[in-house]
């Protein structure tokens, strides 16, 4: 077990910047997930802890240790890969064995910590088979397996599930969480996936363009988004997101949404400071999730809404809900949750109910939250 940390870590490929400044603390036995869209830096970081490649600025801790100028054998870690990476012409047994016989570890030990990785992860009769000879979920076991034999102190997953049908995934994604509260290690994981990233990590790291965005519990992250990238990222279908103008009503600060004026006071007091509106000549962008918008029929009790008048497009029957996509004249699409007893009819016009409580506000030029 290891702590992990970045400090202002850099990475430039030429002029191109892969990783900016990454500073980020992982507890030792956390489960850290690095999210985010392709291309945003994920793997890089996980390959510069790893030593596959080198810092261009900053540094890189395991432990106590500064690792930067440490060879990957040397750092205790093992790496599971998107691809497996298993040498074909091993059997499974000889896949799983082959980094102990060159760390030099004894054939009794080996054999015991092969057998015991292969009851683990339920391959114990497939060791004499070779990689061609197993199925994609097996494959996948095996990488994971040639990973725990060597006991190491950080466990680094890119992309591990992303070959595997949508059913095993989900299975797979038990298994390695089962896995991280047995070895009780630091586990370090990559995905685009949201909701892998979601259902398994202790906190997730959230990257845009080579910057870390934010990192939080699932939770957080959901409720507490700081910008509009990760608001919109985390959650699917993704946040609604609109144009609004400030205006005042009796003299007290609201927001024009279509017909409706939205008190500020009343429903976003944490844009009220001193007294006084902040970001008062700032443009906005309104934020609202789809299971904040109701049908008007199955409105629980207690939210105060509003009513926003709107056509329906389209309507896709998930069986446990009804997802809805809707037009306004002045706020234009937007997606909401239906109940999925609701009555719906694609072309009808209704009102439709807003949750107030439930709103965000962003900066829409800085894209940081306001409320
Ligand atoms: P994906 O989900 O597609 O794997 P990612 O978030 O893991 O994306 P990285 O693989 O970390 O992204 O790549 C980040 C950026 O750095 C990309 O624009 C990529 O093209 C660039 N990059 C990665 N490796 C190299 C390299 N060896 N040489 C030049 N550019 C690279």
């Amino acid at each position: 077990m290891a702590s992990v940390t970045f400090e202002q870590v850099t990475k430039r490929f030429d002029d191109f910047v892969a990783v900016n400044n990454l500073n980020l603390a992982i507890e030792d036995g956390e489960f850290l997930v690095f999210v985010g869209p392709s291309g945003c830096g994920k793997t890089t970081s996980l390959r510069l802890l790893a030593g596959l490649e080198s810092i261009t600025d900053g540094q890189i801790c395991i432990g106590d240790r500064r690792v930067n100028h440490l060879s990957p054998k040397d750092r205790d870690i093992a790496m599971v890969f998107q691809s497996y990476a298993l040498y074909p012409h091993m059997s499974v047994y000889e896949n799983m064995a082959f980094s102990l016989q060159l760390q030099g570890v004894n054939q009794t030990e080996i054999n015991k910590r092969v057998q015991s990785a292969a009851a683990q992860l339920g391959i114990e009769r497939l060791l004499q088979r070779k990689p061609k000879e197993l199925s994609g979920g097996q494959r996948q076991r095996v990488a994971v397996g040639r990973a725990i034999v060597r006991k190491p102190a950080v466990f680094l997953m890119d992309e591990p599930l992303s070959n595997l049908d949508a059913k095993l995934r989900v299975q797979a994604r038990k298994e390695i969480s089962k896995l991280h509260q047995d070895l009780n290690t630091t586990f370090i994981y990559v995905t685009h996936d949201q909701v892998e990233a979601m259902t398994m990590g202790d906190r997730i790291a959230v990257m845009k363009d080579g910057i870390l965005q934010q990192v939080d519990s699932p939770g957080n992250l959901y409720n507490n988004p700081n910008n509009l990238f990760v608001a919109g990222f985390i959650g699917s279908p993704a946040m609604n997101f609109f144009d609004v103008e400030q205006t005042t009503n009796e003299g007290e600060p609201c927001l024009k949404l279509g017909e409706n004026l939205i008190s500020i006071q009343k429903y976003l007091p944490q844009f009220i400071v001193d007294g006084g509106v902040t970001f008062k000549d700032r443009p906005l962008t309104l934020g609202i999730r789809p299971e904040d918008i109701y049908h008007p029929q199955y409105l629980p009790p207690d939210i105060p809404t509003v009513a926003v008048q709107a056509t329906i497009n389209m309507i896709e029957m998930m069986g446990n809900e009804l997802i809805v996509y809707l037009t306004t004249a002045e706020q234009g699409e937007f997606v909401a949750r239906f109940d999925p007893r609701a009555t719906v009819k694609q072309g009808e016009t209704l009102d439709v109910l807003w949750n107030v409580q439930r709103l965000y506000l962003f900066d829409r030029e800085m894209e940081t939250v306001i409320a």
